[in-house]
């Protein structure tokens, strides 16, 4: 059973858009002391715009873009978004599969194309052009085509505005703060920097965000945050699973404890706070 005093927190939880699937979740959320946070689409604003795109040599910027968005139109990834946007004419794709954390591939046009992280397709001969964009802070996606790297695409999706203040508000209460995040290290740390988070772990793949939060959590009590596009294991594993804005993915809010139907970051720290308040209450 659920204690009165919890019921009352959680009926006053409600006013922060907050949809409570337990009692226990709120009761722990009391006692977090590490939030760990992804970065797309959570601290960022989950709408990348595409602003480079380079090609191998003889490669055509048209075709590099066409290509991958005839794959990205069946993704629900952000960047997905951002590519499909800057290329509206795209052809059509088949045989479209999606490996989460690394990219998509597909048929297009006769080829087979794959557009992923770095990680995924060694950027080949772009691999200086593919650093630098990583170095002012892009996501670099890269395009293949029957094998060759024929192009990248450098998306760059900004800070939420209230993304450092929410740092700041965590950090006041004592809570250290972690961006979990399978983009590039260099991109990440670009972010991570500009948010004043503690510690980055990047390149990790869904299962390694859930493991990462295995070892954060055997150490104080953690919240993982996310959008739920990937990072549903994570959020399973946390000691409080949060999901952001009621546009997240069903598979995520069934793996949270906590679901925000806002996307005010502001609204973590506050409800941490309005939590050990009830617990004061009770005890
Ligand atoms: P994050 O942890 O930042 O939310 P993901 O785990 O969703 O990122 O993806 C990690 C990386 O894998 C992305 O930065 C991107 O390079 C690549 N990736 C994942 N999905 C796609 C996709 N649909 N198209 C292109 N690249 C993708
Ligand atoms: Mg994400």
């Amino acid at each position: 059973a659920v204690p009165v005093t919890v019921i009352s927190a959680i009926g006053s939880a409600s006013r922060f858009g907050v949809v409570i699937k337990s009692g226990a979740a709120f009761e722990q959320f009391g006692t977090i002391r590490t939030v760990a946070f992804d970065k797309t689409g959570t601290l960022t604003q989950g709408q990348p715009q595409v602003t480079e795109t380079r090609t191998a040599p003889g490669g055509s910027q048209q075709d590099v873009l066409a290509w991958a968005a005839a794959l990205e139109a069946t993704s629900t990834h952000p960047l997905a978004a951002a590519i499909t946007a800057a290329a509206p004419d795209s052809p059509a794709a088949s045989e479209v599969a999606e490996d989460a954390g690394h990219g998509i591939a597909g048929r297009v046009t006769g080829r087979f194309v794959r557009v992923g992280s770095p990680r995924w397709i060694a950027p080949a001969g772009l691999r200086t052009d593919a650093d630098e964009l990583a170095e002012m802070g892009m996501t670099v996606v890269v395009v293949e085509a029957d094998g060759e790297v024929v192009g990248l695409i450098g998306v760059r999706d900004e800070l939420r505005p209230e993304a450092t203040e929410t740092v700041r508000m965590l950090h006041d209460q004592g809570i250290g703060t972690v961006m979990l995040t399978g983009d590039d290290a260099r991109t990440a740390r670009a972010l991570a920097a500009q948010a004043c988070i503690d510690d980055v772990r990047a390149e990790l793949l869904p299962a390694d965000k859930a493991e990462a939060i295995t070892g954060l959590a055997a150490a104080r009590p953690t919240a993982m945050v996310g959008d739920g596009i990937n990072d549903s294991p994570a959020l399973a594993t946390a000691t409080v699973g949060i999901a952001m804005g009621a546009t997240g993915s069903a598979a995520a809010v069934e793996s949270a404890d906590i679901a925000f139907t806002g996307h005010d970051l502001r609204l973590i720290p506050a409800a941490f706070a309005h939590a050990r308040r009830g617990r004061r209450i009770m005890t």
